[in-house]
């Protein structure tokens, strides 16, 4: 038996816990955290990541570096592993563990690092070995490793995003979930999931939410909706939490019904979360989003019809958008007037199509990068940050109830998106750096 310790920074991630749960009942002793301080000397560290920012955070690479040079090992998982080339490079920790990896790293913490083991990644001198992939994990799995204070843990207001399926029909440009998790939907069994949330509700968590971009799409089969599928779903889950308790936000805008709408507003707290991504057709073709500008507007108004909240997100900023496109997404939200809007500044994440792009893309030519000339150039702003910053506040003055532009919330905007923009800038380099490495 190990003694092991999860690190999912910031937050326990779904994926860090259920990875907690494999070794657990592997029989190992394991630890989860979301800080970053140092496990016990000589001992074995896994670290959940989930974002290209946690391979270039010093803190992360400074306890990767100290716990090995104790005599500990690391081993780094999570959406981060798209990319273990990068992964390898930029944290140098013993191995990577690729895409799906609850069968794998239960043989790499009992086996070691081998070439024969599929799933990894790992150094052999300056030479990056990447294995054979591993086959999809069985959907079926052991109960996560829930911590005593998930109670504390709120992301956009649940304890947990709790994973009914894996897999997403869509093949949006900037999303790593059907590279990650295929393009098929895996559902979990109805009654593993209710087991799940009653152990989530045990141990104090105070909301759940269904993980992914497609909640309604539990149960599908061959890319047929089941609707009924996603109301028992809803339904068991409000047995247990309470409706009030329960939400399940993200939905594709062609991926509703009556029923699913109807379910929504019964067993949860009411809201439907839209990735709408932009006003324009252009871009949302660009974005292969699989939908039209058309399609939103008729899906927020059937929401409005079952009474429901509905909040969309909106990317700015992705190559290509003009300021034509921008102007589009302005007037769309004008005539919404969603009742809550997420704007956020394009992001190419290793191992997406959007990341291919950025490298194509000429650092003139990338808004990321493009100094802004218009109404906010005293601010130094690229054109990315400026729209992101423009559309935030143009939103709120389009709400149902208008919000204020205090002095306050101008300069939390402006920071929002200025440190948007660095991280991006950040994550561009480091793609092109070793996309060009690889040349
Ligand atoms: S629909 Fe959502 S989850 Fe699916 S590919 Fe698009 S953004 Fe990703």
């Amino acid at each position: 038996m190990d003694n092991i310790t999860i690190l999912s920074p910031g937050i326990y991630t779904y994926g860090a816990m259920l990875i907690g749960g494999v070794l657990r009942d592997a029989g190992h002793r394991v630890t989860l955290t979301r800080t970053a301080t140092a496990p016990p000397a000589g001992s074995l560290l896994l670290m959940s990541l989930f974002s290209t920012q946690h391979l270039l955070d010093p803190e992360i690479r400074n306890l990767i570096r100290t716990h090995r040079a104790g005599g500990g090992t690391v081993y780094v998982g999570g959406p981060v592993s798209a990319a273990p080339e990068m992964v390898l490079g930029e944290l140098a920790p013993d191995a990577v563990v690729v895409g799906e990896g609850e069968e794998t790293v239960v043989r790499l913490v009992e086996e070691g690092v081998s070439d024969t083991l599929p799933g990894i990644a790992f150094l052999d001198g300056d030479q990056v070995i990447v294995t054979p992939p591993a086959p999809p994990a069985p959907i079926d799995r052991p109960l996560p490793l829930i911590p005593d204070d998930i109670g504390s843990q709120s992301i956009r207001g649940a304890s947990a995003y709790i994973e009914t399926h894996r897999g997403c029909i869509g093949g949006c440009t900037f999303c790593q979930v059907p590279r990650f998790f295929g393009r098929m939907i895996r559902s979990r069994p109805l009654a593993d999931i209710i087991e799940e949330v009653e152990a989530f509700a045990a141990r104090g968590a105070t909301r759940l939410s269904v993980s992914g971009g497609t909640g309604s799409l539990y149960g599908s089969l061959d890319g047929e909706m089941d609707p009924e599928a996603f109301v028992a779903l809803l339904r068991g889950m409000a047995g247990v939490m309470g409706p009030r308790n329960v939400s399940s936000p993200d939905i594709r805008v062609d991926c509703i019904t009556d029923e699913v709408l109807d379910a929504i507003r019964q067993y949860t707290i009411g809201w439907v979360f839209f990735g709408i991504e932009s006003g324009s057709d252009r871009v949302l073709r660009l974005m292969g989003k699989g939908v039209t500008v058309r399609e939103v507007a008729e899906a927020v108004e059937r929401c409005r019809e079952h009474d429901l909240k509905v909040a969309g997100s909106f990317i700015v900023g992705y190559p290509g958008e003009t300021e034509r496109d921008y102007e589009a997404t302005k007037d769309l939200i004008a005539s919404l007037c969603l009742d809550d809007v997420f704007v956020s500044s394009a992001e190419p994440i290793p191992g997406t199509p959007l990341a291919d792009l950025v490298v194509r893309t000429p650092r003139e030519k990338n808004p990321a990068f493009v100094p802004h000339t218009g109404e906010y150039r005293p601010l130094d702003l690229t054109e990315s940050e400026a729209r992101c910053f423009d559309l935030m506040m143009h939103a709120d003055m389009y709400r149902p109830q208008i919000r204020l532009i205090t002095d306050e919330v101008y300069s939390a905007y402006l920071s929002e998106a200025k440190k948007q923009g660095r991280d991006i800038r950040a994550a561009t380099d480091l793609i092109l750096r070793y996309a060009r490495s690889r040349e």
